[in-house]
């Protein structure tokens, strides 16, 4: 039975709703907060804006899927320089029913920097390890069984030959078995384990109920209770409205939206000034042999030679991908028609910059600006050049970077063309957005306090990649989901 068949799920909704705990959002962060609220016997609603898609329905990283489960078909662009485009889920388990599922702990020189300059409580990597420790074995993450993709290899091959550091990412795709179901062949294309599938299944399974379609356009303070405005049917033609009443509000909408909720209701403070993203440059490499099996997998090999100021990894390279890539080369577009199994995508990732979320007035969305130092564009231009000179030392014949150079690059002297990224004509994007409402301890301009709770508002908390303070600087979902998993267990006293 999938979750679109659970009892717990509200399919049709009166006109008011009560429960003791509203979790708005039903990403990493709200199911791994509404599964362990649930456990310890508390009423609790997840509301979720996007649809429920059941997690067979369409086949990983295609066209479908993009429409589907990701907020805007996937491309919503923010403002600033250089521009970002950035990508968020919008469906029942949000960002987890689309990502990779790559899995990195924090690494503890970044929670040290938490714990010193946010003044956090109880942060240090020996305080989250246990929270790691369970959140793995609950999502059964390792290593990929068998050998990596001719993909992966590639990047393995230029690593070795440049003498980089690189490795194998540990994922929470599920491999074995279910791969097989799924017709995995290699690395993490086997069944991805999302939230719909996982914690928010197991809340529902202990008795949380589960409200899809369905926007949280405002809250506002009632007493000792919160009522929330709700748009159900958010998607459809005529949205009916519903109003919620709830003694606690846990908002895990991401770090775009939370802050744009928490702002329309009038919620400020420090809300939405420092966000934060992992800055991507993609390269797409031409190959002189086949390296792309078309089945949509992840690719799983990563460089940490630079960590953490840069990360270089595989990307997935579907030919939907591919084309969007393809874009900025239009005298190069039919490559993907005679080339795509020869061609793969390759980022070159920097954590830096600093951005705004605002609402606009009648506009649903709101707007993300961002802005990279002058510092940290020379730190992408160097983490470009250092990735194409490992594609091309592992036989790539034409790279098209994310940034108008006006042609491929070919030879390894050609490199020197990404040695300054020109702000305007550098594509930029990002799937890892968060610190846009960061914890901090006493007297930080912070808009939650160590544990999550939002400052000056009673029984209201953040739980999702908004809390992170800075740039987890690896790959955030682990990070987002045991930061949620340690709070939600403060609430409950049981820390
Ligand atoms: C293509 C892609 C690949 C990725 N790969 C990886 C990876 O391999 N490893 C990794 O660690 N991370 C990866 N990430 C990032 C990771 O998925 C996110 O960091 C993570 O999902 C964020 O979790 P969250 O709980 O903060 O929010 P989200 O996952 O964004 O969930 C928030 C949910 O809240 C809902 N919501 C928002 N506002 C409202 C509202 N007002 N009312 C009701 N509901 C609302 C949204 O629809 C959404 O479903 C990837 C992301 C993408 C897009």
């Amino acid at each position: 039975m999938g979750i679109e068949d659970h009892s717990g799920l509200i399919d049709r909704c009166a006109e008011r709703i009560a429960c003791e705990i509203a979790v708005v959002g039903s990403g990493p962060g709200g199911a791994v907060t509404a599964d362990l609220l649930a456990k310890a016997g508390r009423d609790v609603l997840v509301i979720e804006e996007g649809p429920l898609v059941p997690a067979s329905a369409c086949r990983p990283y295609s066209r479908d899927e993009m429409e589907r489960k990701y907020r805007n078909g996937g491309v919503t662009v923010g403002l600033g320089g250089p521009k970002v485009t950035y990508a968020e889920g919008c469906c029942v388990g949000g960002g987890s029913e689309v990502n990779a599922g790559l899995y990195y702990r924090t690494p503890g020189d970044v929670l040290e920097r938490w714990s010193r300059e946010f003044r956090i409580e109880g942060i240090t990597f020996d305080h989250l390890a246990p929270h790691f420790e369970t959140i793995e074995k609950q999502l059964g993450v390792g290593e990929t069984r068998g050998e990596i993709s001719p993909q992966s290899a590639k990047l393995r091959e230029g690593a070795r030959r440049l003498g980089f550091s690189s490795l194998n990412s540990l994922t929470s795709f599920r491999a074995g078995a279910e791969m097989a179901t799924a017709g995995g062949t290699a690395d993490g294309d086997g069944q991805r384990a999302s939230m719909s599938r996982t914690y928010l299944r197991w809340a529902l399974d202990a008795g949380a109920r589960l409200l899809a379609d369905t926007r949280v356009q405002t809250l506002r303070r009632e007493g000792d209770r919160w009522r929330l405005r709700v748009l159900h049917g958010s998607r459809g033609a005529t949205p009916r409205r519903v109003e919620i009443a709830a003694d606690h509000v846990f908002v895990a909408g991401g770090a775009v939206q939370t802050p744009a909720l928490l702002r329309r209701s009038g919620i400020k403070r420090h809300v939405g000034n420092s966000l934060g993203l992992h800055a991507t440059l993609k390269i797409t490499a031409r190959f002189r042999d086949e390296i792309n099996r078309g089945n949509g997998g992840v690719p799983t090999w990563a460089i940490d030679e630079f960590a953490p100021r840069s990360y270089f990894t595989c990307a997935v390279s579907s030919r939907e991908y591919l084309a969007l890539e393809m874009l900025q080369y239009p005298e190069h577009f039919d490559e993907i028609e005679h080339n795509w199994r020869r061609m793969g995508i390759y980022s070159a990732r920097v954590s830096g910059g600093r951005g705004y979320v605002r609402n606009l007035p009648g506009f649903r969305d709101p707007l993300v600006w961002f802005r990279l130092s002058d510092r940290d564009l020379a730190e992408l231009s160097e983490a470009s050049q250092q990735l194409g000179s490992c594609l091309l030392a592992a036989g790539a014949e034409a790279l098209f970077p994310s940034v108008v150079l006006g042609g491929p690059i070919e030879s390894a002297e050609q490199l020197s063309r990404l040695a300054r990224l020109p702000r305007r004509a550098t594509n930029l994007m990002t799937i890892h957005l968060f610190s846009s409402c960061p914890m901090g301890g006493e007297g930080t301009p912070c808009p939650t306090d160590s544990f999550g709770a939002v400052r000056g508002a009673e029984q209201l908390h953040v739980a999702d990649a908004s809390l992170l303070c800075t740039a987890p600087t690896v790959n955030p979902q682990a990070t987002i989901m045991a930061i949620a998993r340690r709070n939600a267990l403060h609430f409950l006293g049981a820390l």
